[in-house]
């Protein structure tokens, strides 16, 4: 018999995780009053494979509001990478369907920008022309290419770094001209793949840090995908917590954490008490699927 771990917040009086205080409460009034910008419909994604059919998943809901960060958590292989490929249009569902405007994704698309885990630049081209390169592609004249990816460029923090080459930056250096890069196309929606998984954790925060500073100053919808419990909780608006073998949607978390956002929060009792559920979500389920498959 195993004993249950006793977690650091079982011995504290935490707020329940729905409690908002009325600052948090009136920024979800303000956001639920924003149009929807994409809405994610009853979306199903089975593979056929040499085993049979596998339903990665299964009859996902949501919607996600303009000028949002929503962050989609849940265990490895509950489907997360799908679920954004789909949205992203470089993969199809097999039931349902994800609306942008209210219009049916049917392919990628200049209006979402992607980042994902590993790094996707152009090893041969200068920090610069990475980012310069999707406007110079869409026709706009060199100048102005040079000059939105100079401010793209100062928005990540990496304005000395113009003329390097991808291979002389650290890896968060890296994926912040990758973000540089998506943003300089100007999407209105970002999606991200875990994309600072491969970083250390000092990297990591660092990153976390840039991406509220971008977030605060572009106007720009995020679906941000994540395994890391704290990192959707410090980022998000809210989370959608995917459970796994069919990948399907668990609960949608309002963070009752108030913005602006800071390091000293990941004490606070909001940030804990909705940590503690997500816990309860994400491990006690992995647990009970476990024994009920044995
Ligand atoms: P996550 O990103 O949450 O780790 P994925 O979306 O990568 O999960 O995978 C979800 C499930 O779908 C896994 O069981 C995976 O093996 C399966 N899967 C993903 N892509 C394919 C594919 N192209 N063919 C068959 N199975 C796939
Ligand atoms: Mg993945």
């Amino acid at each position: 018999m195993e004993t249950p771990v006793k977690h650091p917040t079982d011995q504290i009086e935490l707020p329940s995780y729905q409690q908002q205080s009325p600052e948090v409460a009136a920024h979800f009034a303000e956001l639920n009053a924003r149009p929807v910008v994409m809405t994610v419909g009853g979306v199903g994604r089975v593979f056929e494979s040499a085993q049979g059919q596998i339903t990665a998943l299964r009859n996902i809901e949501f919607e996600v509001r303009q000028r949002e960060f929503i962050s989609v958590i849940g265990p490895s292989g509950c489907g997360k990478s799908t679920l954004i490929r789909i949205v992203s249009g470089l993969e199809q569902c097999t039931s349902g369907a994800v609306l942008i405007d209210g219009k049916p994704v049917v392919g990628p698309g200049p209006d979402r920008g992607m980042v994902f885990q590993a790094y996707t630049l152009f090893p041969w081209l200068t920090v610069k022309a990475n980012v310069m390169f999707g406007p110079s592609m869409k026709g706009v004249s060199r100048d102005e290419a040079e000059k939105q990816a100079l401010e793209w460029l100062r928005v990540v923090g990496l304005s000395q770094f113009a003329e390097h080459y991808p291979n002389q930056l650290s890896g968060g250096m890296k994926q912040r001209v990758a973000i540089a890069r998506a943003l300089a196309n100007q999407p209105r929606i970002l999606l991200m793949d875990e994309p600072f998984g491969a970083l250390d954790a000092q990297t990591r925060a660092s990153m976390q840090a840039h991406l509220l500073k971008i977030c605060a100053s572009v106007d720009i919808t995020i679906l941000f995908i994540t395994h890391d419990l704290d990192e959707a909780i410090y980022l998000s608006d809210r989370v959608v917590v995917l459970g796994a073998h069919p990948g399907r949607v668990l609960e949608v978390i309002e963070v009752p954490v108030p913005r602006p956002r800071s390091v000293d929060q990941f004490l606070s009792g909001p940030f804990l008490a909705t940590k503690a559920r997500l816990e309860e979500l994400i491990h006690h389920r992995t647990a009970t699927d476990e024994s009920a498959a044995a």
